[in-house]
């Protein structure tokens, strides 16, 4: 059969990787010069099942509010500028603040992480696909006591749903991560250790995933922009670009915060806005300052990666619309946060900056699967998990292509449940 995935994300590679596995004939549709270079470029670098806790939860309204006049609050919202789609996204969100849609979405969110995961685990094994990474768990780290039940108690649910999660004191928090020493002792009150999350690089996964995808037939029309998806007696037709037309039996879309623009062309509502966010990434100067581990610094909403001799620094959410441009003052927090927690690994003197866009659905669980057009299937809404859920959610577009049952169960997946 042949595939066309629009999108050259890690979400789109990896679906077009599977596809090409199946012996379908893929091409692979991207406006950038090489795979993974918007959102997926300089992200967390985290594999974090344990992340699966949604945003929308009963405290949040609240404290959006208090942070909404705060440049550098962690997640930035401004409902009085004029954004239709940011409105109507947010009355969805608000309806999922609720103690039983936080536990619904967040079993649904780790259902697919932990399914990815493991798809990807496999792959690299199957491969022996390298992308700096790191498989000694994800520490979370917290400052209060308060915040530190929290965690416990996200911590409790996740295991009854099959995430176990060590209770660390600030000692064993060090002899996890070494380099945290300076601070365990008069700020930390305990960690949280998910020993079977990782981290890596995922545009260099990226990159070399659509080598081996290549290696297998997958063709990558890089540098071409998609204008529109035509559809004809229910099914997609064919896709107009800036470089010509493109046909195809079956059509994957993978355009991340873009895709609703391409859906709206089809009727289709897709409740997915881009939630910005940011990353530092510095060279390691001194190895024994820096982590081993990844970690998340739970009361400043940042994650730190290591990646090879470089070290990233990334958080941060603004709820601003498809704007790209990079803000200062959202980077500045990154710094001093990295900084107090790893002075020694760094200078920080030379940093690279960098922002992406998020496609964020208002459960925080990603849109997969068949929709109303016979042989259109979306893979998109991945939010502040798209690394983590990218393998997982590419096998289960290539089972249903296929006609296989996916793996997982997929109820609460699909686009139906808007
Ligand atoms: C600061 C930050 C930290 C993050 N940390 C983590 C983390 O630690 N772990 C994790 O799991 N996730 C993390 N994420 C989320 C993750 O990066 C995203 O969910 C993921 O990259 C989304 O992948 P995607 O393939 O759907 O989108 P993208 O990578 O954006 O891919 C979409 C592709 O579509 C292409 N495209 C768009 N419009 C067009 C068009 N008209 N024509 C042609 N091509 C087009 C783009 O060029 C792009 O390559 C983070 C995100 C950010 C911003």
């Amino acid at each position: 059969m042949k595939v066309l995935v629009l999108g050259a994300g890690v979400v789109g590679t990896a679906t077009a990787y599977f596809l090409a596995e199946d012996g379908h004939q893929v091409t692979v549709l991207d406006r950038q010069p090489a795979p993974g270079l918007e959102t997926s470029f300089a992200n967390g670098a985290q594999i974090s099942a344990c992340h699966a806790k949604p945003w929308a939860a009963p405290h949040v309204p609240g404290q959006a509010f208090m942070w909404m006049f705060k440049p550098d609050a962690p997640l930035l919202f401004k409902p009085w500028r004029w954004d239709p789609p940011l409105w109507s996204w947010g009355l969805k969100f608000l309806r999922n603040c609720t103690p039983d849609r936080l536990r619904t979405n967040m079993e649904r969110t780790l259902r697919v992480a932990l399914y990815s995961r493991a798809v990807l685990k496999a792959l690299r094994q199957r491969t022996n696909i390298q992308y700096d990474q790191l498989t000694q768990g994800i520490l979370h780290i917290y400052r209060t006591a308060d915040e530190f039940a929290e965690g416990r108690a996200t911590g409790a649910q996740l295991a009854a749903l099959g995430l176990p999660q060590d209770v660390l004191t600030p000692d064993e928090c060090v002899r996890v991560e070494p380099a945290l020493a300076h601070v365990a002792k008069s700020d930390l009150v305990g960690g949280l250790l998910s020993s079977e999350d990782e981290s890596g690089d995922a545009q260099k996964f990226t990159t070399e995933l659509a080598k081996l995808a290549a290696a297998r037939g997958v063709v990558f029309r890089n540098n071409v922009t998609i204008k529109r998806i035509e559809p004809l007696h229910g099914r997609v037709t064919r896709v107009i670009t800036d470089s010509g037309d493109e046909e195809a039996d079956a059509f994957v879309l993978a355009l991340g915060s873009y895709s609703p623009h391409f859906a709206r062309d089809l009727g289709l509502h897709l409740p997915v806005y881009p939630a910005k966010g940011y990353s530092i990434t510095v060279e390691v100067e001194n190895p024994a300052g820096a982590p081993t581990v990844s970690v998340t610094d739970e009361t400043n909403f940042m994650v730190f990666s290591r990646l090879g001799n470089k070290l990233r620094v990334a958080g941060t959410a603004e709820l601003a619309g498809w704007n790209t441009s990079l803000d200062p003052t959202r980077v500045e927090p990154l710094v001093r946060n990295a900084k107090s927690l790893f002075p020694a690994a760094s200078s920080y003197s030379a940093l690279h900056p960098w922002c992406g866009l998020r496609p964020a659905t208002p459960d925080s669980v990603p849109i997969l699967g068949a929709t109303p057009y016979a042989n259109l299937f979306i893979n998109t809404g991945h939010g502040t998990l798209g690394w983590t859920m990218a393998c997982g959610s590419g096998r289960i577009i290539a089972d249903l292509i296929a006609g296989r049952t996916p793996e997982i169960d997929m109820d609460g997946l699909g686009l139906s449940r808007f």
